[in-house]
C-alpha cells in the first residue's frame, strides 16, 4: 500500500482532528484526541504534535502539515485573531508549531479549509469557482478558483459573515452592528424564535416546526430565509461563483435550498438565478481534508 501523500489537522475548541489522505484524496488514517484548551496555549501546540507524530509513520513523505482552525490569521504577523479558543489569539501559532513539528505549516481559517476540501473533492467538483459557506454557530465563507483557494492579501477573502446587513441590528464581535453573522448564526435564529414563543429551541428544531407548520417558527423561518437571501445574493453579485456550496450545522435545513434560494434569486443582480446552492458532500470530515489539501501543491 502506498504512503499517504497529504497531512492534515483541525483544530478546533474541543477535539483536534487529524488525516492522512492518499493520492485520491481518500483518508488513510485519522487521529482525534481532545484539544483539553482549558490547560492553555502550550498545551495545544503539544497536543498537535501528538496527532502529527501518531499520523507522520503513515505518511513518512510529506514535507508540510495543513492547519484549519476557526479565526482569521494576520497577513502581518501570523497570529490568529477572532478564535473562539481564547488562549490562541494573539499568539504566533504557525511559527509555534513550525518549531514544535520541525517542517513547515500552512495555517487557513476552517471555512477556508472547508471549501477547498468540496471545491477539490467534494460538491464544487467540477466548477470553476466554489463559494463555501458555514452556517452554523458562526458565519464563514471562503473561495476557491479553479482549485486553488483565494485568501486575499489580507486574510478576508469570502467573510461574508461580517457584510453589514442591518445597520442597527445586534452588536457583533468584530466591533460593527448588523452583521450577517449576528442575524443567520444559530444561535441568532434561536434567539429569534425565543423572542417570538417564549421557548428556547435549537436552530434544526425550529426549522422542522415551521415545516410542520407552527406558526411562529414560520414567521421566524420566513424571515430568517428572506435575510439569507438578501445577504448570498450580495456575494453573488461581486463573485458570481458557478456553486455555491452550504456547510455547518444549519446546512441541513431543507427550507434554504428551496425557500431560502426563491430569495437569493429575489435579490440577486440578474432577471434569473442559474447559480446551484447545494448541500456539502463531506459533511464534518470537510475541515480536516482540506486542512490536508491546503499542502498539495497549487492549493
Ligand atoms: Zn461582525
Amino acid at each position: 500500500m502506498a504512503a499517504g501523500r497529504y497531512l492534515g489537522i483541525d483544530l478546533g475548541g474541543t477535539k483536534i482532528e487529524g488525516v492522512v489522505l492518499d493520492e485520491r484524496l481518500a483518508p488513510r488514517e485519522r487521529v482525534r484526541v481532545a484539544t483539553e484548551r482549558e490547560r492553555g496555549y502550550e498545551h495545544i501546540v503539544g497536543r498537535v504534535a501528538e496527532v502529527v507524530a501518531a499520523l507522520r509513520p503513515h505518511a513518512p513523505d510529506v514535507t508540510c502539515v495543513g492547519i484549519g482552525t476557526p479565526g482569521s490569521v494576520s497577513s502581518r504577523d501570523g497570529t490568529l485573531k477572532n478564535s473562539n479558543t481564547t488562549c490562541l489569539n494573539g499568539r504566533p501559532l504557525g511559527v509555534d508549531l513550525e518549531k514544535r513539528l520541525g517542517m513547515p505549516v500552512r495555517l487557513e481559517n476552517d471555512a477556508n479549509c472547508f471549501a477547498l476540501a468540496e471545491a477539490r473533492g467534494g460538491a464544487g467538483q467540477g466548477h470553476a469557482m466554489v463559494f463555501g459557506v458555514i452556517l452554523g454557530t458562526g458565519i464563514g465563507g471562503g473561495i476557491v478558483h479553479r482549485g486553488v483557494l483565494w485568501p486575499g492579501p489580507q486574510h478576508i477573502a469570502g467573510e461574508w459573515g461580517h457584510h453589514r446587513l442591518e445597520p442597527d441590528g445586534p452588536p457583533c464581535y468584530c466591533g460593527q452592528r448588523g452583521c450577517v453573522e449576528t442575524i443567520l448564526a444559530g444561535p441568532a435564529l434561536e434567539a429569534a424564535y425565543r423572542a417570538v414563543s417564549g421557548e428556547a429551541c435549537p436552530a434544526a428544531e425550529i426549522a422542522r416546526r415551521a415545516a410542520a407548520g407552527e406558526a411562529a417558527a414560520g414567521s421566524v423561518m420566513t424571515t430568517y430565509l428572506d435575510r439569507f437571501g438578501r445577504a448570498l445574493a450580495n456575494v453573488l453579485t461581486i463573485l458570481d461563483p458557478d456553486v455555491v456550496v452550504l456547510g455547518g450545522g444549519l446546512s441541513n435545513v431543507e427550507a434554504l435550498y428551496t425557500a431560502g434560494r426563491e430569495a437569493v434569486a429575489r435579490y440577486v443582480f440578474n432577471d434569473e438565478l442559474r447559480t446551484p446552492i447545494v448541500r456539502n458532500h463531506l459533511g464534518d470530515s470537510a475541515g480536516v481534508i482540506g486542512a490536508a489539501l491546503l499542502t498539495a501543491t497549487n492549493a
